[in-house]
């Protein structure tokens, strides 16, 4: 049956659109329409700011102990209803439930109690000389944000903005936004003032463009393509908004001749793989020692047709499908461009997906020759590998270094001080060595075109933090 979310959150009240539209959000798994969304028009954006803007003044001189007081209550209400949000997210992701509960309802829950710790222990003043440095809220915050991770993505944003001290309207993807309906449910029930947090979903190009154009926004935190984000960059530059944006990404797994191939190849597989390679810091390009290009390839295309691709509610899936018809028709395209351009095939291809109605794409390997090869060089944003062959660490590095985006990256070397050397020259907002794990308290973000601004830990609090400078006279 389909779930029907018909009304928007603005003001502390449920509302319904004004445009009296609707959005079907296709399940991914069979390609049934999973739930109906409000489309929402230019007016209900422009509500909804005008709500956060009202709430801003009084929201913005609460305490930060009340506001973690606040956080706490919206993480126990998360911590709640996860099964109910995982639940969601395998539906109109398609990522498999299990994987979807531990990492795409594990980790936001995890930020949200963060976020609620760092409100009280953050230094909110310091004194510089004969100043009072003072850390305020930035103001009123445009949230948009994207489906591949979307309630990790909104939490990132939402969670350090309420701590901060800013009032906040969000956009989420029209793809997966029933999380953020569920997320609006639980931060109304944790009582936060009328105002200060509201949803308005819809179209990026009419809703989302609203937000980022509105003068009284006074910051825009984007997620999503870089074609979009440099849109929502323009139409902010008219009334000087502060921007973040954290776009896409082509990143590289550097493999040293020392390193241990097996080691490196599993886990850059795994990385790359993680939500269907629907992850904008997966680690797609895995640049190898010429000499061990087959002998990658090999082991590249054993560990990768080992992952089971299913429906995401199926009992062990490990690979649910891509998102969308779009963009399971996107990855084939750059598949078939891949082979055009002279790739050879190492597994996978765009006739190995299971049958099935579902927008399933089987996990594909790529090795070229051309490091500038369109599949070497473009997202592809679907569970592809390229390989690329290098001629030692300098020329490993140039590769890993030429490309437009500079989001994340990894080495792996027969030591961690080897690794760590080459590490430090990769132009990239996170690189890991020999498979270290992620860490949420690490800020993330890109060079180059992959973004502006950091999310995570205390360096996502800061960024919607502006700095006040109050002179005090000498005693
Ligand atoms: P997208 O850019 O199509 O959409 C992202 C969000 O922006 C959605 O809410 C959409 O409605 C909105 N939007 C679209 N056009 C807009 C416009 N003109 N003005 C304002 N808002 C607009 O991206 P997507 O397909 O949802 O997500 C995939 C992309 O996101 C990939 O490129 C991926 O690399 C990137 N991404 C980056 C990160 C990161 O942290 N760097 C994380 C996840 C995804």
């Amino acid at each position: 049956m389909t779930l029907v979310r018909d009304k928007l959150f603005i003001d502390g009240r449920w509302v319904a659109a004004q445009g009296g539209g609707f959005i079907d959000v296709i399940d991914p798994s069979d390609a049934s329409v999973y739930a109906r969304i409000p489309e929402g028009v230019p007016a209900d954006a422009e509500a909804a700011i005008a709500a956060a803007r009202g709430a801003f003044d009084s929201w913005s001189r609460t305490s930060p102990a009340e506001r973690a007081q606040y956080l706490e209550r919206i993480a126990a209400g998360f911590q709640a209803r996860s099964d109910e949000l995982a639940d969601a997210i395998a539906h109109e992701v398609g990522m498999p439930l299990k994987m979807a509960s531990r990492i795409q309802v594990g980790g936001p829950l995890w930020s949200w109690q963060h976020y609620a710790k760092l409100a009280r222990e953050f230094e909110w003043e310091a004194r510089v000389g004969n100043s009072l440095v003072v850390r305020e809220p930035v103001g009123v915050v445009g949230a948009i944000t994207p489906w591949n991770f979307p309630l990790n993505q909104i939490t990132l944003k939402v969670a350090p903005a309420l701590a901060a001290g800013c009032t906040v309207v969000l956009k989420p993807s029209e793809v997966a936004p029933i999380n953020a309906f569920i997320l609006a449910e639980i931060i109304e029930a944790a009582g936060l003032p009328a105002g200060v947090f509201n949803l308005v979903t819809g179209y990026g190009p009419v809703v989302g463009e609203v937000l980022a154009s509105d003068p009284r926004v006074d910051m825009v935190s984007f997620t999503g393509s870089t074609h979009a984000g440099r849109r929502v960059a323009e139409l902010a530059a008219a009334t000087v908004k502060k921007v973040a944006l954290e776009l896409g990404g082509k990143s590289a797994a550097i493999v040293l001749d020392d390193a241990d191939l097996a080691a490196a190849v599993k886990g850059t597989v795994s990385n790359c793989l993680l939500n269907s390679g629907q992850t904008c810091s997966a680690h797609t390009r895995m640049i190898v020692p010429r000499a061990k290009v087959d002998e990658a390839a090999t082991l590249a295309a054993a560990a990768a047709s080992s992952f089971k691709v299913g429906p995401a509610l199926a009992e062990g899936s490990r690979l649910g499908p891509l998102v969308s018809q779009a963009q399971r028709d996107r990855v084939v395209g750059y598949i078939r461009r891949g082979l055009d351009e002279g790739a050879r095939l190492a597994c996978g291809g765009v006739d190995a997906a299971p049958a099935g109605a579902g927008f399933f794409v089987a996990p594909t390997v790529l090795v070229v020759e051309d490091p500038k090869a369109t599949v070497a060089q473009e997202e592809i944003f679907g569970p592809v590998l390229v390989i690329v062959p290098h001629d030692g660490d300098e020329d490993a590095i140039l590769l890993a270094n030429d490309s437009i985006y500079g989001l994340a990256g990894s080495v792996w070397a027969g030591t961690d001080e080897h690794a760590l050397a080459v590490a430090r020259r990769i132009r990239t907002g996170q690189v890991d060595v020999n498979g270290a794990p992620w860490n949420p308290l690490a800020p993330f973000g890109g060079y180059r075109q992959s973004g502006l601004g950091r999310e995570n830990g205390v360096y996502g609090l800061e960024e919607f933090l502006e700095y006040k400078a109050i002179q005090l006279r000498p005693r």
